[in-house]
């Protein structure tokens, strides 16, 4: 299977700055902003008070309550605690679901809306399905339509991985368009819905008016399968905590549990405490990194428009913007390398610009001609990179 693109992208911006280079990062899908202190402090007083053996392998009863009330109340998927598996980090909830729906050897698909994610992909494979890709235009703010999706379904059909808001698009769905899929969705009992609501709680409605997040879950149709991810990582600030978690049917939600009571057992005992923090007493943190993320996206998308050739759509959610960069492919750059590609016009901007950005090629074949440039820096770090970029781009010949 492929390396993730996004941790290859880390680990040369890490060599880079090892030779003394000032780099520009926007490679990191993490923001730069610190956990909230009363979450750390959650973790630290269970740590001290003894919290250090083993637990039960769903978690905690007490955080997988609040998870379970955190569903209903604010996404509508009607939950409660014994469907609630709590993993390390959402990826491993995302792969767990996979395994759940997916039988290998009997030529099942799963469908993937792209641009995607990098790993939904090498997971849907491994779990032993072929991955079918829709592709989100440019033009319709790269999602897809009803009749793509009616168009994509098969009887060998088995599951959807739906991510809105999305990684790398930088945009969430408007709710009456996720509604419209779903309903095509409901037509067909087979496919079950793997719902990755990671980013939910970083949507602009300052540049989307009215914009707002609907979880798949939450509809009659489907709530009988849909699998809803989450995690803590991205709203939280809290990447390297690796705290996720999944909601499923319990049926399913029961075989979860034994596959990760074979695999990884229980996360660390001491963090369920600080995920009832998170859950219960941090809005106001989430919402003060939410607005500064609202900006910076702003700032982004003026920056990059500014760029000659870039086609962009704006971003509206999440961290991310993923410009079509293709207008430069067979140029060569000012110290003699070839662009033909994304990761070749990502390799030269890296080595001769100083600045890190992720090729399109793993988010999907329709991404080829993109770039990915996360915003979760500071606002100097946006107007410098792209500058950089503005004036390496004007040298491509
Ligand atoms: N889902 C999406 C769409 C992501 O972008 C990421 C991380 O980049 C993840 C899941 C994984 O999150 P976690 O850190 O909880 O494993």
């Amino acid at each position: 299977m492929s390396e993730s693109a996004t941790l290859a992208v880390g680990a040369k911006v890490a060599a880079a700055r090892a030779k003394g280079h000032d780099v520009v990062a926007f490679a990191m899908g993490e923001p730069d902003f610190d956990t909230p202190a009363n979450i750390k402090q959650a973790a630290i007083t269970a740590l001290e008070s003894g919290m250090t053996k083993y637990a039960p392998t769903a978690g905690e009863k007490s955080a997988r309550e609040v998870i379970a009330q955190k569903l209903t109340r604010e996404n509508g998927v009607a939950t409660t605690f014994d469907q609630v598996t709590i993993t390390a980090g959402a990826k491993h909830a995302i792969y767990m679901a996979l395994q759940a729906i997916i039988e290998p050897g009997r030529g099942d698909e799963v469908l993937l809306p792209t641009p995607a994610w990098v790993s939904y992909k090498p997971l849907i494979e491994l779990a032993g399905a072929k991955c079918v890709e829709i592709a989100g235009a440019v033009e319709n703010g790269f999602r897809i339509t009803r009749a793509q999706l009616a168009k994509s379904i098969n009887a060998k059909t088995v599951g959807i991985v739906w991510n809105s808001p999305s990684n790398p698009c930088g945009v969430a769905y408007p709710a009456d368009e996720v509604r419209a899929l779903c309903d095509e969705l409901a037509l067909h009992e087979r496919i079950a819905v793997i719902s990755d609501e990671i980013y939910e709680k970083l949507i602009f409605p300052e540049i989307a008016p009215g914009l707002t997040h609907l979880s798949p879950g939450s509809l009659a149709s489907l709530a009988s399968r849909t699998i809803t991810v989450n995690g803590l990582s991205k709203s939280y600030a809290m990447t390297g905590w690796r705290v996720g978690y999944l909601a499923a049917p319990l049926g399913m939600a029961k075989e979860i549990i034994k596959l990760q009571g074979q695999m990884t057992n229980s996360i660390p005992s001491f963090f369920y405490p600080a995920i009832v923090e998170a859950l219960t007493n941090s809005a106001a943190g989430v919402e003060t990194m939410r607005a500064r993320f609202a900006v910076r996206a702003k700032l982004m998308h003026d920056e990059l428009s500014s760029v000659p050739a870039f086609r962009n759509v704006a971003p509206n959610a999440a961290f991310y913007a993923f410009p079509d960069v293709s207008a430069y492919f067979q140029k060569v750059s000012p110290n003699g390398a070839q662009i033909t590609n994304a990761q070749s016009f990502a390799d030269a901007l890296l080595a001769e610009a100083h600045v890190a950005v992720v090729p399109g090629e793993d988010f999907g074949e329709c991404a080829r001609g993109n770039i990915r440039l996360s915003f979760a820096c500071s606002e100097a770090n946006i107007t410098k990179g792209v500058a950089r970029i503005r004036d390496w781009v004007a040298q491509l010949r």
